[in-house]
């Protein structure tokens, strides 16, 4: 897959009966999670008919964790001038994607913080061409891995900070190499949310709009939505329902990944929480934590009322083997990433993972084959490869 080149899955066509928001927020509220599962298992289906289920061998590569903005969900970052704040070098970054190609990887993940303008006093910032080197580096040297990089939050800090319209942002990157863009930095799409958990972060029109500018520009790229702390239902309703509305504009979200936030180590893990015997739905105002059965009915709900977004992503990762298996019966049609490395979550406390041949046995064992895939979801051939990844040391955390 060359740099730049766009998939060639059709739109998928909405269901036939689609879900209103008042619809969502009933099903939600009503259904058991056995009748919701059942439905969003019915749905999957109907999409992926196909006898396997996919997964795919990338590396993230958290380039920076330099960050102007303070997220209190996260752990990862470091402000400029920290002790602990890193910018790799092209050569470090260049001997991961080595070790990712050694054992059949095909792409980069690669995200940092807001980094700041080289101009910043802290002698931790960067101008735009370090970027585009960046991602020339990676071209020149290893032309057959997929870069995709640089969440929506990052991209409208390059349109901020280096002062250009978000497509010359968008055109430059692509000419460079960059090929798709990941969903991080959704959360909730709702800015009463945002603007409690993410100051100094992009609001919801932005993100929006630099994954709109995206698809136009030929990118496409992944949604991703993150709950379990101070959202409410009908707010968790409005996320999906901004994201399947971008959808029906242009079509260019690839899949939708839902994760549930992780508290531990960060300032929005501290906050109040409701008393144990409270039986409501969360109010906003306090820390209403996810636990499996949440994020089961979400993913199940997701996958009713985003009707023309393809693919589901299992959230292995955050929920644990065991979950993630169930996510296939729940809606999701991928189990995601055989991550070689991962830094933002475990700098949370999240701990769980599984090498390649734990995720095909995972498949199996739910009664598909398992298939790697692409970026695009279409099946990489694996025969070329000389072995199934390894499980790797446990990432070097962030901290
Ligand atoms: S979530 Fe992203 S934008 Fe927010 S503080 Fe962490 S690295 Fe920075």
């Amino acid at each position: 897959m060359s740099a730049g080149s766009t998939s060639p899955l059709p739109r998928t066509a909405p269901s036939a009966t689609r879900l209103s928001d008042a619809d969502a927020l009933a099903m939600y509220r009503e259904l058991s999670i056995h009748e919701l599962g059942r439905r969003a298992f019915a749905r999957c289906a109907e999409l992926h008919p196909e006898p396997y289920r996919t997964y795919v061998v990338d590396r993230n590569i958290n380039y920076s964790n330099v960050c102007t903005a303070k997220c209190i969900f996260c752990n990862f970052y470091r402000k400029p001038g920290h002790d602990e704040a890193y910018i790799l070098s092209f050569e470090e970054i260049g001997r991961k994607i080595e070790e990712l190609l050694d054992i059949g990887g095909t792409q980069i993940l690669m995200q940092g913080g807001l980094v700041p303008d080289k101009t910043h006093a802290s002698g931790h910032g960067l101008p735009f061409s370090w970027y585009l080197d960046l991602l020339r580096f990676i071209r020149t040297n290893y032309p057959t891995i997929h870069i995709h990089a640089f969440s929506p939050p990052e991209i409208w800090a390059f349109h901020r900070i280096y002062q250009m319209p978000l497509r010359d942002v968008l055109l430059r990157l692509q000419d460079a190499g960059l090929a798709t863009i990941p969903g991080g930095g959704g959360e909730i799409l709702v800015d009463r949310v945002r603007a409690t958990i993410g100051q100094g972060k992009s609001l919801a029109d932005e993100w929006l709009a630099v994954m709109r500018a995206a698809h136009l520009v030929g990118m496409q790229t992944s949604c991703t939505m993150m709950f379990g702390h101070i959202e409410t239902i009908p707010e968790r309703i409005e996320h999906l329902r901004r994201l399947r509305d971008l959808q029906d504009e242009t079509g260019g979200f690839t899949a939708f990944i839902l994760w549930t936030f992780q508290p531990e180590n960060t300032p929005l893990g501290r906050w109040k929480r409701p008393p144990q015997d409270y039986v409501g739905e969360p109010d906003g105002q306090r820390l209403f934590l996810a636990d499996a059965h949440d994020y089961l009915r979400m993913l199940a709900l997701s996958r009713l009322y985003l009707d023309n977004i393809p693919n589901m992503q299992s959230s292995w990762v955050t929920m644990g083997p065991k979950v993630g298996q169930l996510a296939l019966f729940y809606g999701a049609n991928d189990m995601g990433s055989v991550m070689m490395e991962e830094n933002v979550v475990s700098a949370a406390g999240t701990t769980f993972r599984l090498d390649e041949a734990e995720i095909r046995r995972v498949i199996t064992d739910s009664g598909w084959t398992p298939q790697q895939r692409d970026q695009y979801y279409r099946p990489v051939d694996s025969r070329r490869r000389r072995t199934l990844l390894p499980m790797l040391p446990a990432a070097r955390h962030a901290t």
